[in-house]
C-alpha cells in the first residue's frame, strides 16, 4: 500500500516535471506554424572538405524527418538573400568568426552564421570515434547542434537517464558524459524560438 503512495507521489511528480518541461516548449513551439528558414552553403579559409558533398549532406540532414523538420522547421536553401549561412570553415575561420565564444577545435554558430569545423567534419571527434560511432552520424550530429543553437536552443548539461541518449545539444563533440551518442534532437527539443 504504501509503495502504492510512493509510486503515485512518483508519478505525479514526473507527471509535473513533463508537464512544466511541455509548458516551456509550447511557449516557443511552432510546429504548426511549418516555416521555412531559407540557407545558403559556402566554405571559408582553407578547408579539406568537398563543398558538393557537403551541401548534399546538409541538404539530406534538413530533410531527414528525425531531424529539426520534426519541430516545424523546414531548412530551404537558397542562391542568395539567405536567412542562416551554413558554413564549411578552417578552425581559423571559426574562431576569427567570434575569436570569445568560437574555438579553432570545435564548430560554432554566430548570429546567421552555422559554422562546421572542417577538421570535425573530415575527422569527427575523440568522443565519437572512441565508441566507433560512424562519421556519417557524427556528421549529422554536428549540423543539428549548431543549427539548434541557430533556432535558440542553448546547451543541455546531461542525458535524462545514465546512458540515455543524448540531447542534440548536449556538447558531444567534447565527451559524451555517459550518454549514448545522438544525432538528433530528442522530443524534448523539439522547439525553436526564432
Ligand atoms: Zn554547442
Amino acid at each position: 500500500m504504501l509503495s502504492g503512495i510512493v509510486s503515485l507521489a512518483v508519478a505525479k511528480e514526473v507527471a509535473s516535471a513533463q508537464l512544466s518541461a511541455q509548458k516551456t516548449a509550447d511557449e516557443y513551439f511552432r510546429s504548426n506554424a511549418n516555416y521555412t528558414i531559407s540557407y545558403d552553403i559556402s566554405t571559408r579559409g582553407a578547408v579539406e572538405g568537398d563543398i558538393e558533398e557537403f551541401r548534399q549532406i546538409v541538404a539530406e540532414i534538413y530533410a531527414d524527418e528525425r531531424g529539426w523538420l520534426r519541430a516545424g522547421v523546414k531548412m530551404e536553401e537558397v542562391e542568395s538573400g539567405a536567412q542562416a549561412h551554413v558554413i564549411l570553415a578552417s578552425g581559423e575561420e571559426v574562431k576569427k568568426a567570434s575569436p570569445t565564444i568560437c574555438s579553432d577545435e570545435l564548430s560554432c554558430q554566430v548570429g546567421q552564421l552555422i559554422l562546421i569545423n572542417d577538421k570535425r567534419w573530415m575527422n569527427a571527434s575523440d568522443s565519437y570515434n572512441e565508441l566507433g560511432v560512424s562519421l556519417k552520424d557524427y556528421r549529422r550530429m554536428v549540423v543539428n547542434h549548431e543549427t539548434g543553437h541557430y533556432l535558440g536552443h542553448p546547451h543541455i548539461p546531461a542525458c535524462e537517464t545514465p546512458n540515455g541518449l543524448g540531447p542534440i545539444m548536449l556538447q558531444q563533440s567534447t565527451g559524451l558524459r555517459g550518454c549514448t551518442p545522438n544525432p538528433w534532437p530528442l522530443p524534448n527539443e523539439l522547439w525553436v524560438k526564432r
